[in-house]
Parts: C-alpha cells; sequence; structure tokens
C-alpha cells in the first residue's frame, strides 16, 4: 500500500526568518523562477475565458439567433466571465497576504462558530451527494485572523468535495494532538499522484485541469491556504492514495493553541 505524504515547509516569522531565507539559496533560485512562470500562468488563465467569451460575443452579434439560443449564449458568457471574477479574486487575497509584513495578531478565533459555519457551507456544496461528518472539540481555540483561518480551512473542506464523486465521505476533525491543534479533511475522492502532491499548493498548479475547471476551481486555492497556514505558523499534511482519496492536516503550533475558558453562569 503506497501512501503520499508532503510536509510543506514554512519558514516561521520572527527571529529565524531572515536565517532562513539567506542561506538557502536553492529556493531564493526556485522562488524566483515560479515569480516568471506565474505572470505567464496569469495571463493564460485569463486569457482562455476571455476568448472564449470573445468568440460568444461575436456569434450574439452575427448570428440570427432564437431567443432560447440567445439565453444559452448569455448563460455560458456569464460563466467565462464568473471564472475570470474567481481568478482576479484570488489573485487579489495572495497580494494582499504576501504584502502584509505584519503578524495575523493572536486573538482568539471563535472555533466554535467557525466549525459550525463550515459544516452549514459544506452541507450547501455537497447537497447530500456526500456523506459528511464532523467532529470537533468545542473548547479547543486557536489564535490568529479568524477570517484568514476560515478561508484556508473552508478551502481544504470545499476541495475535499469538489474532489470526491458523489456517494463518497468526507470526515473533518478538530482536536487536540499534544500541545497542538490539528484540523484534519479527509476524503475517499480522486486522491493524488505522489509526483503531484510536492507541487500542490503552487499557484495555477492543476493535477487534473479540466476536473478544477468544471468544478470551478481557480489553481490558487492551495496557494492561499499555504499562505495563511505560513504566517500562523502552522504546517500542512498532505496524505493520498490514488484512486482511495486523501487527508489534509493543519497543524497549529502549541502557541497558538488555547481552550475556551469556562464560561461563568
Ligand atoms: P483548485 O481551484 O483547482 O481546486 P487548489 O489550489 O485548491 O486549486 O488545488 C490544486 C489541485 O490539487 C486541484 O486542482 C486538484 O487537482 C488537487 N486537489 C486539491 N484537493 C484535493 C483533494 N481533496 N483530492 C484530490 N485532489 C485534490
Amino acid at each position: 500500500k503506497r501512501q503520499n505524504v508532503l510536509s510543506v515547509q514554512v519558514f516561521p516569522y520572527g527571529e529565524n526568518r531572515k536565517l532562513v531565507l539567506s542561506t538557502d539559496i536553492t529556493e531564493l533560485e526556485r522562488t524566483d523562477a515560479m515569480r516568471r512562470d506565474f505572470v505567464a500562468n496569469v495571463s493564460h488563465e485569463l486569457k482562455t475565458p476571455l476568448t472564449v467569451l470573445s468568440g460568444f460575443l461575436e456569434t450574439l452579434r452575427e448570428l440570427p439567433l432564437e431567443q432560447a439560443d440567445r439565453e444559452r449564449y448569455m448563460e455560458l458568457m456569464d460563466q467565462q466571465a464568473s471564472r475570470m471574477r474567481n481568478i482576479v479574486d484570488d489573485l487579489l487575497v495572495l497580494a494582499k497576504l504576501e504584502g502584509d509584513a505584519k503578524p495575523p495578531g493572536d486573538h482568539a478565533i471563535d472555533m466554535r462558530a467557525a466549525v459550525a459555519h463550515l459544516r452549514d457551507d459544506a452541507t450547501t456544496l455537497s447537497g447530500g451527494r456526500h456523506r459528511i461528518t464532523f467532529t470537533a472539540d468545542d473548547d479547543l481555540t486557536v489564535s490568529g485572523a479568524g477570517t484568514e483561518i476560515m478561508s484556508a480551512l473552508g478551502n481544504l473542506v470545499t476541495n475535499a468535495i469538489r474532489y470526491t464523486p458523489d456517494g463518497g465521505s468526507i470526515d473533518v476533525v478538530w482536536k487536540q494532538v499534544g500541545h497542538e491543534a490539528v484540523f484534519s479533511v479527509t476524503d475517499t475522492g480522486f486522491g493524488i499522484p505522489s509526483a503531484d502532491i510536492p507541487r500542490l499548493t503552487e499557484r495555477f498548479y492543476r493535477v487534473d485541469r479540466s476536473r478544477s475547471r468544471d468544478t470551478g476551481g481557480t489553481g490558487l486555492g492551495l496557494a492561499i491556504v499555504k499562505h495563511v497556514l505560513q504566517r500562523h505558523d502552522a504546517t500542512l499534511e498532505v496524505k493520498s492514495e490514488e484512486g482511495r482519496g486523501s487527508t489534509f492536516s493543519v497543524r497549529f503550533p502549541a502557541q497558538r493553541t488555547m481552550r475556551r475558558q469556562p464560561a461563568h453562569a
């Protein structure tokens, strides 16, 4: 039985950060090459829906179409516009995260509400096509930027639903392990080939392009997740077996992990 494991190395904020960056030349060169690729990728990703959009527009202009056909074309154009909008929105989120040098703060996040929210969103997105369970330690919480953490954890749940065929199951667990808090999402979906795992958090990297597009993915989700976790000194671990499913686990460090104070009645 083959299990593929990836640990994304994140640079801790604070004293060690500079040291790590300045000594790791290969990492720097790789980052530089990735940045150049990125510009080419953004252009390509936006150009594809734009080309399709222009094509439909031309058809609408030049062909005498029945009302029903016109409406179908408009719908298809709308889909392409949404696709572009999603890409631009995600790019803005990424740019904001990258430009934000200040640490995400140490406010306790209301994880109880966050988990309830994730559960509602998951139920809606799945529409009853999957068996979904949430097992959460209600008093366990972490500190940081609530909105960022929510979007990162939400992304992992969304992906599990997107990449799991109907009838599959998704299990979300929020629990304390030692002094750390761990959020994990396990699915019985398509799984990920071992060669692809190390590249998952690269921008626009997709294992299966057409599948990602069909589900409305921008290919930027895990890049955003990686940035958010990095800012919170948290790590992402991916275990996957092709054709069987995947587990994405987020581990928050002890210094960000806390327990809710019991309420005094
Ligand atoms: P996308 O918008 O394409 O989902 P992500 O950055 O969120 O982009 O994910 C990158 C790629 O990783 C996806 O296109 C998909 O191929 C793969 N992936 C992510 N999560 C899963 C999962 N739970 N199961 C299988 N493949 C996944």
